[in-house]
């Protein structure tokens, strides 16, 4: 149990928090795990202003003007990580979570997704949904979501709403689709255009840097050319991120190829209608070929691999390593209900039983399959790349937002066990392997526990 001499775990106004113990963050895609053993990270204002070694807390206390009031200290099977990135993740399909998953991709979109998504048009529906699944990513310590909502305006605000009133960090994207959807749930090219405009300069409205309008056309398979061409423009104007899907399953890869018979492959689609920038993400790319690897290289678009959903919904083995090896930034997503869970640590798990499996399919590959540091840094700082956010969280720098988790794996009802001589080596393994939302004691965004003010979200 960690010792806090000032109460409230939280960097508010001008007041310095200090946090001194282990911690484990990425330094970057060549360095993707750093362990520090005795470390000290100071916060104020939400950011990070020193990363040091204990050694010289008598030289920083003197420096920043702060006394042992302001330390918590970790204790025994204690660490400090960065907080988890969730690139791809569908709001609405939460009720959904756990269920459906009987079916491929496509079938699944009709029968399960699309009924439920519709069900959005109704506000108070949406409010307890989004309520939750708000609830859960922050206890599972998603500290940054980028959020699928449905085609519904009204219901994105809401969403957006409570992410604020959360203190989580997100992107919040208005579903876009025009064409090839079910007559309950499907826009006009222009009210889909003109609803998406509304929708940024609400967000943007409030000037809150945590919560940012995100372009989210479905797919190219429910989108036209002149929708997904108009929102290439609204990106441009309003300078926002895009995301979307590319590549999960063949059956959609070749009806996008049906769709778009001047396109010589899926990523070309998206290309020609000005959908892959420097701020975009590409959900799932599974089945891409070389020259769309080198595509979204050149845009430097990122991908989000979603390792839950794309073996759930029978979608393919993803080559992520190579496609990280590439040059593109790779981050992790629970494709929430296409994956089954909203926690980012099973996706983390995931990905390297994904890529054990592809090793065992072809044994003369060369590349080896993903290990626990790298998924670390695919979870934290990649996630953060892939969001072209990797300037202002991701890892302990000074200058960025403290974004962090708290880990205790002697909490009360902990589901890891240390045993003596374990070193902090092993407990960030057990950690990535083992642990769940039990062992997240805390979980910082810009310096704020949220996951204290997560919990009266569900009473109101
Ligand atoms: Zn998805």
């Amino acid at each position: 149990m960690s010792l806090y001499r000032n109460g409230n775990g939280n960097s508010d106004a001008g007041e310095i928090t200090v946090f001194l113990g282990s911690f484990v963050h990425a330094e970057s895609g060549n360095n993707p795990f750093v362990l520090v053993n005795n470390g000290v990270i100071g916060v104020q204002h939400g950011k990070i202003i020193f990363v040091d070694v204990e050694d010289n807390l008598d030289v920083l206390k003197e420096k920043f003007s702060f006394s042992g009031d302001n330390i918590q200290v970790m204790g025994q099977g204690e660490f400090i990580m960065p907080g988890l990135v969730d690139t791809h993740i569908h709001a609405p399909q939460y009720p959904n979570a756990g269920l459906g998953l009987d079916l491929p991709l496509l079938e699944w979109l009709e029968k399960y997704t699309f009924p439920m998504e519709s069900r959005f048009e109704d506000v108070s529906f949406a409010r307890a949904c989004y309520k939750k699944v708000v609830q859960r990513t922050v206890n599972c310590g998603t500290t940054t979501a980028s959020y699928f909502a449905t085609i519904h305006k009204a219901a994105a605000e809401i969403l957006a709403d409570i992410v604020e009133l959360s203190g989580q960090r997100a992107f919040i994207g208005k579903v876009n689709m025009d064409c090839y959807s079910p007559d309950n749930y499907c826009e006009t090219t222009a009210d889909s255009l003109k609803s998406t405009e509304e929708f940024i300069l609400n967000i943007n409205k409030r000037k809150n840097s945590r919560v940012q309008p995100i372009i989210t056309p479905r797919f190219a398979l429910t989108c036209s050319e002149e929708l997904m061409t108009g929102l290439g423009n609204l990106a441009k104007k309003y300078d926002v991120n895009i995301q979307t899907h590319l590549c999960e399953s063949i059956p959609e890869v070749q009806r996008a190829l049906e769709l778009f018979p001047n396109c010589k492959n899926y990523t070309e689609i998206y290309e020609k209608v000005g959908l892959l920038t420097n701020k975009s993400i590409m959900a799932h790319c599974v089945h891409m070929t070389d020259e769309e690897i080198g595509l979204l290289k050149k845009y430097s678009t990122g991908v989000a691999h979603c390792p839950a959903s794309n073996m759930c919904l029978l979608s393919g083995l993803c080559p992520i390593r190579k496609i990280h090896d590439a040059g593109v930034s790779v981050g992790l997503g629970t494709d929430v209900s296409g994956g089954y869970t909203a926690s980012i640590l099973e996706q983390m798990r995931l990905a390297i039983i994904m890529s054990k499996c592809l090793k065992m399919e072809d044994r003369s590959c060369p590349r080896e399959a993903l290990n626990y540091k790298e998924v670390f840094y695919f979870a934290t700082l990649g996630g953060a790349n892939a969001l072209s956010i990797g300037d202002k969280i991701g890892n302990f720098k000074v200058g960025k937002y403290f974004d962090a988790l708290h880990i205790d794996l002697a909490s009360a009802d902990s589901p890891v066990h240390l045993f003596p001589g374990e070193t902090l080596l092993d407990m960030v393994e057990k950690f990535i392997m083992l642990g769940d939302d039990r062992n997240i004691v805390q979980v910082f965004v810009d310096g704020k526990n949220v996951k204290k003010s997560v919990q009266p979200l569900l009473l109101t």
